[in-house]
């Protein structure tokens, strides 16, 4: 278990080896809780890409060789290498972003876990093929290939997570893979590769830190690099596809939301408003690419919806701001201190675009913890709930990435559909009802890639994840890292 006073210096994994940068130069990485540096990752350069690039090319054709059911075997003890250094792990993630231990402990491990165990149940799916019939004399078929060297690009709210969602279907598909964590939250992911070399070869998992704005284009455009898949903003993915323009390759984008939670007259209320509270404030301090942070309730029940999503915010056994390390701890802080900036920029300009703050709208250490001199330095900020009149309010359209939520009232189903898909996103959605054909009509007319009925946000293997218009497109996935390639023998 880290504490906070230890100052520990991570590196990248390069060819199976604890690599620093080529010129040692090192970035801070910030305890968003306290405000203080407590680790330094190394700040790549293009010469350390093509190293990285190079080893990971190297390792490709024995990788890619091995029966699927060999590299299955490999997923499996990294699946059981988490147990043994979960804790480790989900400390790390915390101290690097805040998520509160709670959650990272007891739900992101054991998901990970799962992901790789899933990859290991599913590696035989990156090599079937079919058979076709094409007349008597010619045998079609198909053979799917691994595509080469994949590159994922992490963004800090979740690193571990999504580092195990493209490295594990990418790698049990056959490729090697190369993860560039965000610069903000990178010390997880780089011991995570330090462990996941005690089991992988050599250069068929690799780990690169730096700025995005010094090594992603190299990253990016690199023609060794055969797939990008990223999980960030909207911003970074028109980037990368505008620097790859000119020498193309396959691309997934999961990228942000601004996802609506809908609640009917007849739902189970008491339900809806943990669903709602659950998705957006606590937890990661509501960043989460899926958060629901438009909050729409039909007219009649609007009042009291407020007064029951209120209890349960104002209760300090469900909202317990405080110390991410704590176990008690409910919510932690804004992940780094240009978001907490972002974040507390939205609350003002909610305030000037008239909407009525129901709830929060407080920020700074020193508000809430002037008792914990230790935590006064943080990037903290209260769960927000903000009323408003119109969905166009830019609080509305644009994503906050925070523990903020808009709330505004509804009249009819039509009324409902019209603004859960008036955004330039849809990434995913919630609708509480008990009128089974209602909620079959809200899955069938709400364009977002995930719908959530009398639930929110749940994920699983098996289930593709992904969103439509601008939040994005591709899954990450053992087809999406494969290659169909068709075949023709002609036998007479
Ligand atoms: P971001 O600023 O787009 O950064 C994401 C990653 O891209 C970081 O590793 C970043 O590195 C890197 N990057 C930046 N510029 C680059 C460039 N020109 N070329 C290549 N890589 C570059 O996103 P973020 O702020 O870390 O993450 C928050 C966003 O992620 C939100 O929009 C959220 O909704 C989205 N998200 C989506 C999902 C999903 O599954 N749909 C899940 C989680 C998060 P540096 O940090 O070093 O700049």
């Amino acid at each position: 278990m880290i504490t906070a006073n230890e100052l520990k210096k991570y590196h990248n994994l390069i060819n199976g080896d604890q690599t620093p940068a080529s010129t040692g130069d090192m970035l801070d990485n910030i305890d968003p809780s306290t405000g203080k540096v407590w680790a330094k990752i190394p700040r790549s350069t293009i010469e350390d890409v093509e190293t990285v690039v190079a080893s990971a090319r190297k390792a490709f054709p024995s990788w890619a060789e091995l029966p699927s059911i060999e590299r299955a075997e490999y997923m499996r003890r990294i699946g059981d290498l988490l147990a043994e250094h979960g804790e480790e792990l989900s400390a790390l993630e915390t101290r690097g972003n805040g998520w509160v231990i709670r959650e990272t402990s007891y739900g992101l491990i054991p998901a990970l876990k799962q992901i790789w165990y899933d990859a290991a149940g599913a590696a035989s799916e990156g090599s079937e093929g079919e058979t076709i019939q094409m007349g008597k004399s010619s045998f079609g078929c198909t053979l799917r290939e691994p595509l080469g060297v994949v590159l994922g690009i992490t963004p800090w709210n979740a690193p571990l997570f999504t580092f195990t969602i493209k490295a594990a279907y990418a790698l049990v598909a056959g490729n090697t893979v190369i993860i560039k964590p965000s610069e903000h939250a990178a010390a997880s992911s780089l011991r995570y590769g330090e462990l996941l070399a005690e089991i992988l070869p050599p250069g068929v998992l690799s780990v690169i830190s730096g700025l995005g704005s010094e090594i992603g284009d190299a990253l990016v455009s690199h023609p060794e690099i055969n797939k990008v898949s990223l999980t960030g903003s909207g911003t970074t993915a028109k980037a990368i596809a505008q620097t790859i323009a000119g020498n193309p390759k396959p691309l997934i984008f999961e990228l942000g939301g601004k996802s609506p939670n809908i609640v009917f007259a007849d739902a189970d209320l008491d339900k809806a408003a943990d669903g709602i509270t659950g998705s957006i404030f606590t937890g990661n301090a509501g960043q989460l690419c899926v958060g629901g942070s438009r909050i729409l309730i039909q007219r009649s029940i609007f009042a009291e919806m407020i007064t029951r999503i209120k209890g349960k915010m104002l209760n300090p056994e469900i909202t317990r701001l405080g110390d991410p390390m704590n176990p008690e701890s409910t919510m932690g802080p804004i992940a780094n201190l240009a978001q907490y900036e972002k974040v507390c920029s939205y609350i003002d300009l909610g305030v000037e675009e008239g909407a009525e703050i129901v709830f929060g709208g407080r920020h700074g250490g020193e508000v809430f913890f002037s008792d914990q001199p230790q935590l006064s330095e943080g990037y903290w900020v209260e769960p927000t709930l903000l009323k408003v009149n119109s969905n166009s309010l830019r609080i509305c359209q644009e994503e906050i990435f925070g523990p903020v939520a808009t709330v505004m009232p509804f009249d009819t189903v039509e009324e409902a559909v019209a603004i859960a898909n008036d955004t330039s996103f849809g990434l995913g959605a919630g609708v509480w009802t008990n009128d089974l054909s209602r909620a079959h009509q809200m899955i069938r007319r709400i364009a977002a890639g995930n719908i959530w009925v009398n639930t929110y946000g749940r994920v699983g293997p098996g289930l593709p994840f992904g969103g439509f218009k601008e939040s994005g497109y591709g899954t990450d996935s053992i087809l999406e890292y494969t290659h169909k390639k068709a075949c023709v023998i002609e036998l007479g």
